[in-house]
């Protein structure tokens, strides 16, 4: 793709900037010129993309942040600001799948135990990171936002959001929670014309389910249950939040865009 002007004059945070879907949509918002201040708690990798943006030609700085402390966000949105003078683009991308990586992948139960063996540690773990985590973030960019006179969130939860299945019911319910709490957001903050959506990705190759994928009996199942036939990619997600941040998307908020190859269509 060659670079575009879709995002021009704006400034994004993305949060797990560092892997995945998180770092592909860093690098795309850098792409169509915005001006990206990627986080994650793997410093080492974040650092890389950001390196990497910024060799491509591309404005891109890295911050180390757990998006659990809530003092860190305030931290980190200010230094956005300072640095790049506002704050436009939120995407909320950091998330845990909370298996055990010891837990063999082999049966139904693909991504975490079953709920009669959940430990309370377990639930909560996920249940911060991928919820409240989304929450800190969008509560932290309402005010810089506000003076920016609007701004887009963008918070990642996933088909998991929408159906149930085997895997972990605490990662179900956290990103079944990013869901609604994007819309109950989006109305509050409407009148300052800040839009706050939810993005629901399928099964996408990253290195969060490589586990998975790599065992040829669960990737078979998965992709039958995909009606275009392969998995998707960081970019096919990416794309979508590149819709969502850019005014492109002007009238749209409260909303959740599924981008999984058909599988809830099913
Ligand atoms: P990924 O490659 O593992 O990227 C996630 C990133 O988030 C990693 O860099 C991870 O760092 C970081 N992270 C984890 N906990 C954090 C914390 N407390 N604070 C800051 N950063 C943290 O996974 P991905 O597949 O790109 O997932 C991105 C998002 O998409 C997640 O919210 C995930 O739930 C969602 N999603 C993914 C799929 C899929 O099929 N891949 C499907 C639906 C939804 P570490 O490596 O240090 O943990």
């Amino acid at each position: 793709m060659q670079p575009g002007p879709r995002l021009v004059g704006k400034v994004a945070i993305v949060s797990g900037g560092a892997s995945g879907i998180g770092a592909e949509t860093a690098r795309l918002f850098a792409l169509h010129s915005a001006a990206v201040m990627l986080c994650d708690s793997n410093a080492a990798a974040g650092e890389r993309v950001a390196g990497e943006i910024v060799a491509a030609g591309g404005k891109a700085m890295f911050r180390p942040l757990d998006v659990c402390d809530e003092d860190a966000w305030t931290a980190l949105v200010a230094a956005a600001e300072k640095s790049y003078g506002k704050v436009d683009v939120l995407a909320n991308i950091a998330g845990i799948s909370g298996r055990d990586p010891m837990m063999n992948i082999q049966t139904g139960q693909t991504a975490g135990p079953r709920l009669a063996e959940q430990s309370l540690a377990n639930w909560n773990q996920v249940m911060a990171v991928n919820a409240t985590g989304v929450f800190l973030g969008t509560r932290a960019v309402i005010q810089p936002m506000q003076r920016a006179g609007g701004g887009s969130v963008v918070n990642i939860s996933s088909i998991c959001g929408i159906v149930g299945s085997h895997s972990n019911a605490a990662y179900h319910a956290s990103k079944g929670a990013v869901r609604i709490f994007s819309k109950a957001a989006a109305i509050q903050y409407a009148p300052d014309r800040i839009r706050v959506n939810s993005v629901h990705p399928g099964f996408v190759d990253t290195p969060m389910t490589k586990p998975g994928h790599a065992n040829p009996e669960v990737a078979a199942k998965r992709l039958e249950a995909t009606p275009l036939g392969r998995f998707g990619t960081p970019a096919d997600i990416a794309l979508g939040c590149l819709y969502l941040a850019s005014d492109e998307s002007a009238w749209v908020t409260g909303t959740e865009l599924v981008i999984d190859g058909g599988m809830t269509a099913n």
